[in-house]
């Protein structure tokens, strides 16, 4: 299988793009953009959420 290893740059760790998913397309790409893992991507998402739930309150 190919795959991309890449920097999370919020937990700094390396992990694995593989060929197919999104982020590997988004790595062949631009390989200057930043990218994260799914652990960071889901907190990411999740803290997105909690601060727009916190925006309307
Ligand atoms: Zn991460």
């Amino acid at each position: 299988m190919i795959y991309y290893e890449v920097l999370c740059y919020s937990c700094k760790r390396i992990f694995r793009v593989y060929e197919g998913s999104l982020n590997y397309k988004q790595f062949k790409e631009n390989k200057a953009k930043i990218f994260c893992c799914e652990d960071c991507s889901h907190k990411i998402r999740m803290d997105a959420i909690k601060n727009f739930f916190r925006y309307l309150n």
